[in-house]
């Protein structure tokens, strides 16, 4: 099942103004390594688990709310657009 982006509203303020979804996995970890007795500042995310459900942010109110009939990103319909990351970070 999927639903479209433009159908979604904020339950709270009825606005078409989502500013972004959270996607929550179960079973997912975050791992930090150790080296030579520190510990990595930022984590990354292990391919484990499954998507379980999707948050939305609204930016008219900043409610958050469960997207129904949606477990992951890709079951909202809408054209993606590519932002690209700060390069520094990835290499
Ligand atoms: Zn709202």
């Amino acid at each position: 099942m999927s639903r479209k982006l433009e159908d979604l509203q904020c339950p709270e303020c009825k606005q078409k103004n989502i500013l972004s979804f959270d996607e929550v996995w179960c079973g997912n970890t975050i791992r930090f390594d150790v080296e030579e007795s520190q510990i990595t500042s930022t984590g990354y995310i292990g391919d484990n688990g499954a998507p379980q459900k999707v948050i939305a942010l609204c930016g008219s109110c900043r409610h958050e709310w469960v997207v129904r009939g949606v477990k992951q990103i890709t079951d909202i319909e809408a054209p993606r657009l590519c932002h690209y990351l700060d390069g520094n970070d990835y290499e």
